[in-house]
């Protein structure tokens, strides 16, 4: 008998993670409903697969009741602002989308009998005081700080994902994805890659925050899907670290994007924001072992993909950042 065709659903899917994943689950033979708000991401980054029949688009916000037709097999919640700019500008939304929209997903998730999995981030580690951080720190958070609308509220929903496996046995997935980078990043999203390299193209400063010595491991988005899909197809219940665990010092991530880029601009000191963690480095031995997975793509050919794509899409639209 031929396999049944699965049926997902993507919140947050017209953002920079969640389109790379429609794109995936697409190649992979899936039915995918993709369904945002656009708050911060655009229909810009679905609009190849507009002609895709396996692929539609829904304007909703999860923070509402998501009502879903037919049945659903897996349910990636992607729907969250991530940039430490938006922590200021909208922090009550990315509160609701947290708390509301991932109980809305799960109850969604529970009334299909679907897979469910929360885009969880290295932030539930907060400014760590364990290095490299193992799934098993509970982490060092500032709950009433600027940061901590966003770190509470992924912390928030993992536990209610953990008490939704527990409770209702729903079959749960919570991947904790650290710092990522590539085609379809926002230029004007306030984080240090595209502010970078923005500002490379646009030959201004590289405004690197404090001095610089803060560290990040940054990967590349292809390598985050890929440990995506194999964590939803794997039986894992606990947190998996997905990231990179090259650790650079910012001022380094600066220097390397000025040297691949050609560019003359310079570096230009500004203060280091509010609980602005010192070091991040995951420890990924759990998705070695039961993912058989590790970052393929090395810190500079990733940093020069997305270079290549900010220098095609963005610059040459005049975009600038902001
Ligand atoms: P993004 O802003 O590009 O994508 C988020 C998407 O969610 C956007 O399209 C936005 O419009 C949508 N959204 C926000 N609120 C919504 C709501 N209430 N209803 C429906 N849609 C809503 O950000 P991203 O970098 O692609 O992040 C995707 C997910 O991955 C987020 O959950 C984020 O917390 C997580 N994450 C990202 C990173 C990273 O480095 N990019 C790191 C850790 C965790
Ligand atoms: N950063 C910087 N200059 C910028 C933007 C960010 O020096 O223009 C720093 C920021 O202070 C942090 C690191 O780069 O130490 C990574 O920031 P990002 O916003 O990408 O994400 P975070 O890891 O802090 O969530």
């Amino acid at each position: 008998m031929p396999e049944r065709r699965k049926r997902a659903l993507v919140t947050g899917g017209a953002g920079f993670i969640g389109s790379h994943l429609c794109d995936r689950l697409i190649a992979e033979g899936y039915a995918v409903i993709c369904m945002d708000n656009l708050r911060t991401g655009s229909l810009r980054n679905i609009a190849h697969l507009h002609d895709e029949p396996r692929f539609e688009y829904v304007d909703h916000d999860v923070t509402s009741y998501i009502r879903v037709p037919g049945r659903l097999d897996e349910v990636y919640h992607f729907a969250s602002p991530a940039s430490p700019k938006d922590f200021e500008r909208i922090p009550i939304p990315i509160l609701k989308v947290g708390a509301l929209g991932t109980h809305n997903a799960l109850g969604l998730s529970l009334a299909k009998g679907a897979r469910f999995m929360l885009a969880s981030t290295s932030e539930v580690y907060g400014d760590p005081l364990v290095h490299p951080q193992h799934e098993d720190y509970w982490g060092n958070v500032n709950p009433i700080g600027v940061r901590g609308v966003y770190d509470e509220a992924k912390r928030y929903a993992e536990a209610i994902t953990m008490a939704y496996h527990r409770h209702h046995g729903l079959d749960t997935r919570i991947v904790r994805i650290f710092n990522t980078h590539g085609p379809r990043m926002r230029p004007d999203d306030g984080r240090m890659i595209p502010n970078f390299i923005s500002q490379a193209l646009a030959g201004e400063p590289l405004t690197v925050y404090g001095d610089g010595s803060q560290t990040r491991s940054i990967q590349y988005i292809d390598d985050l899907v890929e440990g995506i899909f194999r964590l939803m197809q794997s039986s894992e219940r606990r947190p998996v670290n997905i990231g990179n665990p090259d650790e650079y010092p910012v001022r380094e991530v600066a220097r390397i994007i000025l040297r691949l880029s050609g560019s003359r601009s310079g570096i230009s000191y500004r203060p280091l924001p509010e609980d602005d963690p010192k070091q991040r480095c995951p420890d990924i031995s759990r998705a070695r072992e039961v993912l058989g997975w590790e970052p393929r793509v090395p810190l500079e050919e990733g940093l020069h993909r997305t270079l290549e794509w900010f220098s095609g899409h963005v610059h040459r639209a005049g975009e600038k950042t902001g």
